[in-house]
C-alpha cells in the first residue's frame, strides 16, 4: 500500500511554535484549544487576516520549518509502515520557499523515505491519484474535503479543535500515531 502523509499537524508541531510567535508579536494569549479555525485570525481580535498571513510568511521565511518539533510517535509509526512493506510519500501544501528547510528537516530527523517529498498548491488529490495513494493522513479540514471530493483514498484525520466539523464517510478521526497504528493493525 502507498501511504500519503501530510507534514504540519501530522509529523511536525507547527501550531505551537507559530502560536508562540504570534502571541509574542501581537501581545495576545491565544491557546491551542481556542484555535477552532484553520484561519486563526477568526479566533482572536488580536490580529487581522492580513497580519496573520504576513506573520505566517515571515515565520516561514525565517527558517522556522527547519526546526519544528517532530510530533510524538511519528518516526516510529513511519518506520513501522516501511518495515511492513508499505511505501510512504510526504505531500505538503507548505509554501515553495520552505522547500530546502523541509528537505533538511526530514533528513536531519531521519524520516524514512525522505526523498518521496511533494509540494502541492491546495489540490493534493492530483498527486494522490497520480501516485496511486491508498491511505492519507491529514489535519486540514479544507484539504480533507478536497481529497474526499476527488479521490477514493481512505483518510485519517488527526484530531484538532480546528477540524471538528468534518463528517465524511471515508474519514476516520485519530488522536495520534498510536491510534493510527491500531486502526491500520501495523
Ligand atoms: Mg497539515
Amino acid at each position: 500500500m502507498r501511504y500519503g502523509i501530510d507534514l504540519d499537524g501530522v509529523c511536525f508541531d507547527f501550531l505551537n511554535p507559530f502560536r508562540e510567535h504570534l502571541n509574542g508579536k501581537f501581545d495576545t494569549n491565544l491557546k491551542e484549544e481556542e484555535i477552532t479555525s484553520y484561519f486563526w485570525h477568526e479566533n482572536t481580535d488580536g490580529f487581522n487576516e492580513k497580519e496573520f498571513f504576513d506573520e505566517f510568511h515571515k515565520f516561514g521565511k525565517a527558517g522556522s520549518y527547519r526546526t519544528l518539533p517532530v510530533l510524538p510517535g511519528t518516526l516510529d509509526a513511519l518506520e513501522r509502515l516501511v518495515n511492513a512493506g508499505h511505501e510512504i510519500f510526504y505531500i505538503t501544501n507548505r509554501p515553495e520557499y520552505t522547500r530546502q528547510d523541509t528537505i533538511d528537516a526530514l533528513r536531519e530527523n531521519n524520516f524514512p523515505s525522505n526523498k518521496n517529498l511533494f509540494f502541492t498548491k491546495g489540490n493534493k488529490s492530483l498527486i494522490i491519484n497520480k501516485l496511486g495513494i491508498g491511505v492519507f493522513v491529514e489535519d486540514s479540514e479544507t484539504v480533507i474535503t478536497e481529497i474526499a471530493d476527488n479521490t477514493d483514498v481512505y483518510i485519517y484525520c488527526v484530531d484538532y479543535p480546528y477540524n471538528k466539523d468534518i463528517e465524511r464517510v471515508n474519514v476516520e478521526r485519530i488522536k495520534d500515531w498510536d491510534d493510527f497504528l491500531l486502526a491500520e493493525a501495523i
